[in-house]
């Protein structure tokens, strides 16, 4: 079942970056394993899965404790309190839902003490939906230079959450605002700003062709979650 459904997924981001006229290979998948127990994960890492995206801390580290004889990496994508960020410190590889000043601070005194850095993206707040978490797209250009300093964070770019909607229009303006805002970061700043982790089980389509090279992709992968 999962090896189908990887499999699957693989050769659907695949035809999609071909009719998008985008290299495969500029693409990649991070699956999104948030809900599925370690041992889901384990099966996972068999058929050759080693990144994962979880969006709780706490979640993130009882995983990573509990599958520390594997080679996998961790990445944190969902909202990150402030006294969290021992834990992703810790355990994450990577950050992609950076979103305030405070945290940035927090998480580079922290990282300090372990002596580790990490890869992260600034999450953007592309819709219009209260609910939504991520920097508001006109506070991105202080907010990179305030964060120069902190060698424990390695910027690689931007993460969006596509606006929840039917219409694919409102759905692509998201992920456009992603890719214009990192065009203009890029220009302001002189760094690589590669990465935009854009696109869900749902919209990924869409991201691919507004330029995303990540897809954050959960229950097409590992199928419905279950929050009971
Ligand atoms: C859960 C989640 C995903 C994956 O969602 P699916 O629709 O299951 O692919 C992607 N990004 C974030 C931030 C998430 O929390």
């Amino acid at each position: 079942m999962l090896k189908q459904r990887i499999e699957q997924v693989l050769a659907d981001v695949k035809a999609s970056c071909i009719k998008h006229g985008r290299d495969p290979e500029s693409v990649r998948v991070l699956p999104v394993s948030k809900t599925f127990p370690s041992e889901v994960i384990a099966q996972a890492s068999e058929l050759g899965l080693l990144r994962f995206g979880e969006n709780k801390a706490q979640e993130l580290k009882e995983k990573a404790q509990a599958l520390a004889h594997l080679p996998l990496q961790w990445v944190l994508i969902g909202y990150l309190q402030t006294n969290k960020a021992k834990e992703v410190a810790k355990y994450a590889s990577e950050i992609q839902s950076l979103d305030r000043l405070d945290l940035a601070q927090t998480l580079d005194r922290r990282l300090q003490l372990e002596g580790r850095s990490i890869d992260a993206l600034i999450q953007v707040k592309t819709s219009s939906e209260a609910s939504k978490s991520g920097m508001p797209p006109e506070e991105v250009l202080d907010f990179i230079q305030q964060i120069q300093g902190l060698d424990t964070l390695r910027l690689k770019g931007f993460m969006t959450i596509a606006e929840n909607s039917q219409d694919p229009v409102v759905v692509r303006d998201c992920f456009k605002r992603l890719r214009d805002l990192a065009e203009q970061a890029r220009q302001a700043t002189g760094l690589e700003l590669a990465t935009l982790s854009m696109g869900m089980s749902a919209d990924y389509d869409l991201a691919i062709a507004e330029g995303s090279t990540e897809l954050r992709i959960g229950s097409a992968i590992f199928g419905a979650r279950d929050y009971t």
